[in-house]
């Protein structure tokens, strides 16, 4: 089991500075995969509910939250849509103009932005930012210069491990009021 408290206290310094939470599309939020069903819209992914809430849980905390990705289909921009996400770079291929493009948007340094991302097209963006995490199968150039590696594989609440992570070093916790028998 994580020790998310444990986690939080680790990297408690770095964490609590974090105003937006900025996460990669392929191999993070999904599991890697991308399914082509004939037509021409583009590839369909599958995303985990638990992300999902996640990153819900950090915006209604008053996070801002979203996705930088070089990947583009109808999939993904009905996942984000349906999320609220705050922003969503689709088919970028230049993933520092939008990560500086966050930054001025929301007027946040880079050592307030957490950044999540699995490829080596993302080590810029992973190395400015105040908080980098990956999945295990990363390439070794990211494993090797991360803050976090996830326990949890692509697609599988990897995302929600550190966003969970994040709530506790921040002290956000939803507020579930007891059923009244
Ligand atoms: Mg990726």
């Amino acid at each position: 089991m994580i020790d998310f408290k444990a986690l939080a206290k680790k990297h408690e310094s770095k964490l609590k500075n974090i105003k937006v939470a900025c996460f990669d599309l392929d191999g993070i939020l999904t599991d890697a995969k991308v399914h082509y069903d004939g037509e021409e819209v583009g590839f369909n992914r599958s995303f985990c509910v638990y992300d999902g809430y996640g990153m819900k849980l950090l915006m209604n905390a008053g996070l801002k939250v979203g996705v930088i990705t070089g990947g583009n289909s109808v999939s993904v921009q009905k996942r984000t849509e349906q999320l609220g996400l705050d922003f969503c770079y689709m088919g970028n291929e230049d993933k520092v103009g939008a990560f500086k493009d966050v930054m001025q948007k929301y007027n946040v340094k880079a050592d307030e932005i957490l950044y999540m991302g699995d490829e080596l097209f993302d080590i810029p963006l992973l190395k400015a930012s105040g908080f980098s995490a990956t999945v295990p199968s990363a390439g070794p150039e990211v494993l090797e210069m991360v803050d976090y590696i996830t326990s949890r594989k692509s697609g599988e609440g990897c995302a929600r491990e550190v966003i969970d992570m994040l709530r506790y070093a921040q002290n956000i916790h939803p507020v579930l009021e007891d059923i009244k028998l």
